[in-house]
């Protein structure tokens, strides 16, 4: 059981009327186990049933109660048979459209019936009409009262209507009428106080009944005052989880890395050039954390290209120096490799060679390596999700490396230390991302990691030049190609997403190739898209890689990572379509060595404001931070980051974009939560988050 459930018992959904084993089933899918979580389990949208609209006043989108006469109700065959009937009210007339019928309707709706209906309104050609709306037939005895509130929508499950979430939530309040001292509200009074906040039963009462006169398009956006009091609780419970679950960390042991140096020094002093000072000091960092005995839990942020590599090098020589094994995780197989490739080389003087496990690996390959692992013979091992696997038993882990954290959300890396977890000692983890976050921003979603920022490239990179083009230029685009590749250099070519379907994107893909081949016959052009089998994939990127092609035509695979020092220029196709941080990232495939490296940004005309300001932001500048920023300025949080990619699991009614401006005062409110209300942090994550995360087991 849920610590913070023990002790108060709040009443199972399973005393209201209507829910028998099988409903309670179903609610418990969504979350829904108790009547208060019932109350918190808020609509997502609302409907205005209070009165009825005048046909002639109603616009297309609208949800709307509409009366009138029937003036003609007819079966007509298009495609297939549909029943259609006119009706007017005096302001205009409107159809009423059904594909799915009986005869009955038809008699029903006959000339002159008073029908009042309720559905969608759209527009077909110049008429107002609803699809199958909910209607029924008004007689002069009819004691039909419109609504005395607006219509809550809530979120459904399959076998849960509509219609039954309505009437237990209105049992639910009923229930809290009587009850109101047994959900008590959880934020501190001065909180509520200096935002300005409802009380909660304002709130709960609002939020699920609001009156008539509520303002319906504040309601839908999400800013009336009870949401806006809503999603603060929701983001101070995200908060106090994320908190929670790093003060549970600190609990658990881990083995402390002495860094005797016996390694880490001669590596370093081995180095053909010296660390920035931004390495120097996350080194630093990550050295003290693993020299404690609980689990480290450290993010990196670091732009594409600031050395991140290095870095883990480093940490994983600290954990070998010990006596312990590292672990090496990378999201795909390319990026793995890549991993493999540069560890060896770093490596090779110290005589480790780092041992290899993907999911591919022929069978007496892996079950060598998996030998070696439980052995302990191999110290740093690099590879897939496959390292993480049942049959993956290592001897001695003691730290996880984990590359490219924005594919990993909190459940994974609780996920990942629990797997790595043996006689009561967890292994310490280093996150590594080169999609940098601000700082109020990463306060919030990594609330459970240390972070760490490599702020600095290494001295005596070339600054890439960028530059925004029309694609009415291909041809000249084309003749950079032919010249850089003239030159010994190497291209990536990106086709974007122009369609919103991978089929099609790596069909451009396939053409472009195709086309450039037929352009520049001279040239070794290669193809990689999503579509490929990943052993083919990862032979065309070791041919680029070698230099055996000259030209890599790529979808948006090669977005992550990929290094190759040799490519100097990058053509990216349809950039408007993308975000910054993914033109960042994939711009950063370029630049890599010493030679001057071209982006060229090609776009279709005409470009929209936004992504005219889009594309200017990556021409002035290369910093990953500064683009960050203003991409989260263009787009908001909710579209950067994605929910995957946040450490928060599945929000109810905040949204980080809209909600952004009040982190600050929400992470000020964990703070007195935690020192001066802390009785108050069990019952919040329990109200918002319920068993989505299982402390129980970390
Ligand atoms: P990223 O942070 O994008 O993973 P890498 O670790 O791949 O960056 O480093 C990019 C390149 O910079 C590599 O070729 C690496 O050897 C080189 N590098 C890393 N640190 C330094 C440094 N301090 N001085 C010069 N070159 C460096
Ligand atoms: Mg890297």
């Amino acid at each position: 059981m849920n610590p913070s459930r023990a002790g108060s018992h709040p009443p199972s959904i399973r005393e209201l009327k209507g829910v028998g084993p099988q409903v309670a089933e179903r609610l418990a899918r969504l979350g829904i186990t108790t009547i208060p979580d019932l109350l918190f389990h808020l609509p997502a949208r609302y409907q205005d049933r209070t009165r009825s609209v005048p046909i002639g006043a109603l616009r297309a989108g609208d949800s709307a109660v509409v009366q009138g006469e029937v003036l003609l109700t007819e079966i007509k065959f298009a495609r297939r048979a549909m029943l259609l009937s006119r009706i007017s009210d005096g302001t205009g007339s409107m159809t009423l459209r059904f594909y799915h019928f009986n005869a009955r309707q038809k008699e029903q709706l006959a000339r002159g019936a008073r029908v009042r209906c309720f559905g969608d309104v759209r527009t077909n050609q110049g008429m107002p009409e609803m699809i199958h709306p909910e209607y029924r037939i008004v007689t002069d005895d009819d004691d039909y009262q419109h609504a005395d509130h607006l219509t809550p929508i809530y979120p459904l499950t399959e076998g849960i209507s509509q219609y039954q979430l309505r009437r237990l939530s209105q049992q639910a309040l009923d229930w809290w009428q009587k009850n109101h001292s047994t959900i008590s509200d959880l934020l501190p009074v001065d909180v509520v106080k200096s935002q300005q906040f409802p009380s909660l039963g304002e709130t709960i009462q609002f939020v699920h009944r609001p009156p008539p006169d509520a303002d319906v398009s504040l309601l839908e956006s999400k800013r009336h005052p009870s949401q806006v009091r809503l999603a603060f609780e929701e983001l101070l419970a995200q908060q106090l989880s994320l908190r929670r679950l790093r003060a549970t960390a600190q609990q658990l042991s881990s083995r402390a890395l002495t860094a005797t140096g016996e390694l880490t020094a001669p590596f370093l002093k081995a180095l053909p050039f010296t660390p920035t000072r931004a390495q120097q000091r996350v080194m630093e960092e990550i050295a003290a954390d693993l020299s404690k005995n609980h689990p480290m839990q450290r993010l990196v942020q670091g732009d594409v290209g600031s050395g991140k590599t290095l870095v883990a090098v480093h940490a994983a020589l600290q954990a070998v120096e010990a006596g312990c094994q590292a672990a090496v995780m990378a999201p795909t197989e390319i990026l793995a490799e890549q991993h493999l490739r540069n560890f060896e080389r770093w490596l090779a003087p110290f005589g480790i060679v780092p041992e290899w496990l993907s999911g591919r690996q022929k069978s007496t390959e892996r079950q060598r390596a998996l030998q070696r692992i439980a052995s302990g013979d191999a110290r740093i091992v690099v590879g897939t999700h496959a390292l993480f696997q049942e049959d993956v038993v290592f001897s001695e882990l003691a730290l996880v490396i984990i590359d490219e954290q924005h594919r990993f959300g909190v459940h994974q890396r609780l996920a990942l230390r629990q797997k790595g977890q043996r006689d009561g000692e967890s292994p310490h983890q280093l996150i590594m991302t080169a999609t940098p976050i601000p700082r109020t921003l990463a306060m919030s979603v990594y609330a459970d990691l240390d972070c760490s920022i490599i702020d600095e490239l290494p001295p005596g990179r070339t600054p890439i030049e960028t530059v925004v083009v029309s694609d009415s230029r291909r041809d000249q685009v084309v003749q950079r190609i032919r010249s850089a590749c003239k030159d010994g250099r190497q291209v990536y070519w990106v086709c974007t997403l122009i369609e919103e379907s991978e089929a099609l994107q790596c069909r451009a893909a396939v053409d472009t190739a195709a086309q450039l081949q037929e352009a520049l016959p001279d040239l070794r052009i290669a193809l990689v898209h999503g579509r490929m089998k990943g052993a083919d994939k990862d032979a065309v990127m070791k041919e680029f890689k070698s230099g055996e092609r000259d030209v890599l035509v790529a979808t948006t695979v090669i977005e992550v990572g990929v290094d190759v020092p040799n490519a100097s220029l990058i053509v990216i196709e349809n950039a408007e379509r993308l975000g910054l941080a993914q033109l960042h990232q994939l711009r950063g495939r370029v630049g890599r060595g010493a030679a001057a490296s071209v982006c060229v940004l090609m776009y279709h005309a005409p470009l929209s404001a936004l992504a005219r300001s889009r594309l200017a932001a990556l021409r002035e500048t290369n910093d990953g931070f500064e683009i960050a920023r203003r991409d989260l300025e263009l787009r908001g949080p909710g579209e950067v980051l994605g929910t995957r990619q946040t450490g928060l699991t599945q929000l109810r009614i905040a949204e980080l974009g809209r909600d952004q401006w009040m982190l600050p005062n929400v992470a000020n409110a964990a703070e007195r939560v935690l020192n001066e209300n802390s009785q108050l942090v069990a019952p919040l994550i329990e109200r918002w988050i319920g068993h989505a995360i299982e402390y129980g087991k970390v």
